[in-house]
Parts: C-alpha cells; structure tokens; sequence
C-alpha cells in the first residue's frame, strides 16, 4: 500500500540518518551493516538525502584508492536545512534556529509581559516567521519549529496549567498554527512541549557524539522544572506530567506553592525566592540581569540567597540523582547564570553524599544558556523527524 510504502521509506532514510549522526565520517559501505538496509537501498537514500541537503559526503584526504576514487565519509549536511525553536517564558520570548547538527544559525530573546494567550502566542509566532523569512533569505529550508511552554504539557497535547502566568486547559496548536498562517507561515509543521523537555533535547539530540542518553536537564527560573532523557527518549510518565520536580516537597509544612501544596521544592528556590531574599516581601520579581548584576558587585545579600537557593537544589538533585541514576546532570534556565547557586548545589550534593560513592554523576551548567529551551524546541522537531515510529512522546504532538 502506499501509505505503508511511504512510512517504510522514511523509517529507512531516517535509520541512515541516525546512523550517521552517531558516527560522522560513516562510509555508505558500513550504512548497510548498521542499517541492516540492502547496499542498492542505501545507495539510492544516501543520493537522495545528499540531494535534499540532510547529509554531505566529504572526500577523505589520504585515503585515495588505486584506482583513483576517495571513499566519502559522510556528515550531516549543515548548510541548508535548519530547525527553528521558540520557547514562551514567564517573561521573555525566546527564538533561534540551527543547523542538523545544533549549530545556532541566530537567536533572538526578548523580555515580554504576557496578557492573553491569543497575543503572547501570536507574538511568539511572529519572531518565529521573521525567523522563517531569514533562514529561506540565506537559502535554507527549515524543517519546522518547535515551541516549549512554562508549564504542563499533557500527553493530548494541551497545556495543562501554566501558574507562573495564569493559564490552564489550553489547546496551544490551533492558536500556534493559526498564528502563523497570519504570518504567512502557514505550512511550518509546529509542535509543542513543555519547557524543561525542551532543555533536556537540547543537550540530548546536540550533544557531541555519541550521546549521553541517560541525562536529567534540570531548568530553573520562575518555576523548576525537569526533563528526563532515558534510552534514546524522554520519559514523559503516564500522562506526559513526568519531571514537575519542582513540587516535590523539599519541606513539609512549608511555605505554600501555588500548586495547592505545601513546601515545595519552588517555594524554595525559585527566582521569586532568590528576589524576596535580597528585597524583602512586597517588591516585584528582579529581572535576572539585576540579580546578576549584584551578584557582581558582591552584594552579600545576592550571594546569600543564591547560596541558600542552591543548597536546597542540591538536596533536590540528590533525590533525582538516586532515583534516575543519570550518567549527567545539566542545570538551566535562567538561574543557572548564578554561579554562586550552581557552586553551592555541587557543594551540597557532594555533602549529602555523604560516605557513599554510587551515584555521582557529572552536574553542569547547559551549553546553551539562555537559548536552550528554543535550541531543544528545534530540537525536538529533529527527534521526531528522526523517529517516525515514536508515537510515545505524544506530549509533543497535540492534536
Ligand atoms: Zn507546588
């Protein structure tokens, strides 16, 4: 049938794919063995994909055989296709595009004050087509675009609840997609997740070869939030809710979480908090850049709080760690800039460690900073392009 056909041709192009971003510098005559594809298949997909700009071959100097031909390794092609991200902050707009290989191609981040979802959603959009405008100017074809969202992403593709900015029971696809046929995008594929899934991608499906894949992306700013990615996927739980580590309860009886619970690992270490240590109650949320700033010019009450932030981080790090066992731990979002609180989240959980030696995983800060949540909104339209039989991160799909 047709259809069958079809999906059994994408599965094969997209096997030598994958097997060439495991092993860059792959040589066609190996592609048959890690795909299990006969030598003819492979050679008409690898011409194909060469064609279309998903792989290049790139003649080996040295390695010249008699009778005059270079075998050509193969790479991901990283000049014509691109992957374009966006992600919806508490209060920033974020957007980039890369290239097949993670490669940020721009970027773009904007601090924005959301009213109703129709226009922060429509805004999003927007940058995302100017975007869109800009890759076709240089010659590229973007693949499509992904968008991560401060809050709960179910597995049917609505997001759940949003409390940092007050919205609940959303289907965000119509509105993605409708927003962008009014920007004259309408045939960009868009796809939706939750944030720290996103910085999670972005480490996973960018990350240098071969790929960790046990890892914990751990995002931290006005919420906290983390993805998880185990055997070549994101574990997303029974109803796509997995990771919300941010309400597991650090103190019982605690201060209250909007959430409804008590003593949640937000109500502790969230960007709010580090703000109502160093301002006292009653003051707006300080932007980052001023936190930073402080930070900087050693205001001790600065120090203190991201200090006090990053020894709960590392109790809440403990917990995951002994739990998932990941071989990596990446903390992100825009708390991560604060030194001082990823310095004490590493000296905290090698105290609670304590006399034991399992579990020590590597902790660092993400390699995309404050692009990761757009970086692994692209990349998620990588990984479900890559896995076109994947109908578990159904999260991301939506209707
Ligand atoms: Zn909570």
């Amino acid at each position: 049938m047709a259809g069958d056909q079809s999906l059994l041709k994408r599965i094969n192009r997209m096997a030598i794919v994958r097997s060439v971003k495991l092993r860059p510098g792959t040589f066609r005559a190996h592609l048959a063995a890690a795909t299990g594809l006969a030598d003819s298949t492979v050679s008409v997909l690898v011409n194909e994909l060469i064609e279309e700009g998903w792989l290049r071959a790139d003649a080996s100097p040295g390695r010249r055989r008699a009778a005059g031909r270079r075998p050509s390794g193969l790479t991901l092609d990283g000049t014509r296709l691109a992957l374009l991200g966006a992600e919806l902050g508490v209060d920033y707009l974020a957007v980039a595009a890369c290239d097949l290989q993670g490669h940020p191609l721009l970027s773009r981040l904007v601090d924005y004050q959301h009213r109703d979802a129709p226009r922060s959603l429509g805004d999003l959009m927007a940058l995302v087509a100017e975007a869109h405008h800009r890759l076709a100017r240089d010659g590229r074809r973007p693949l499509g675009a992904g968008v991560g969202l401060p809050g709960m992403v179910s597995s049917d593709g609505v997001l759940r609840i949003a409390p940092r900015i007050g919205w609940r029971d959303l289907a965000v696809r119509p509105l993605l997609a409708e927003a962008l046929r009014r920007a004259g995008c309408g045939d960009l594929q868009v796809s939706v997740l939750n944030d720290a899934n996103a910085g999670a991608l972005s480490e996973y499906v960018f990350g240098d070869a071969p790929a960790v894949d046990s890892l914990v992306f751990v995002s931290l700013g006005h919420g906290v939030g983390a993805g998880i990615v185990l055997d070549d996927r994101l574990q997303l739980g029974h109803a796509g809710l997995s990771g919300e580590v941010g309400h597991s309860i650090l103190r019982p009886g605690g201060d209250p979480c909007p959430c409804g619970r008590r003593g949640c690992a937000e109500t502790l270490l969230s960007q709010e908090v580090v703000s109502r240590e160093v301002t006292g109650p009653g003051h707006p949320v300080l932007h980052l850049d001023e936190l930073l700033r402080r930070l900087e010019a050693g205001d001790p009450a600065v120090r203190l709080a991201a200090a006090a932030a990053g020894e709960h981080l590392g109790l809440l790090l403990h917990n995951l760690v002994v739990t998932i066992d990941p071989a990596v731990v990446v903390v992100g979002g825009p708390l991560s800039r604060l030194g001082d609180l990823v310095e004490a989240a590493r000296a905290s959980l090698v105290r609670l460690s304590g006399a034991s030696t399992s579990h020590r995983p590597e902790v660092r800060v993400s390699r995309f900073g404050s692009s990761a949540g757009a970086i692994g909104a692209a990349g998620h339209v990588l990984q479900q392009l890559l896995n076109p039989l994947d109908r578990r991160p159904r999260a991301s799909q939506g209707h």
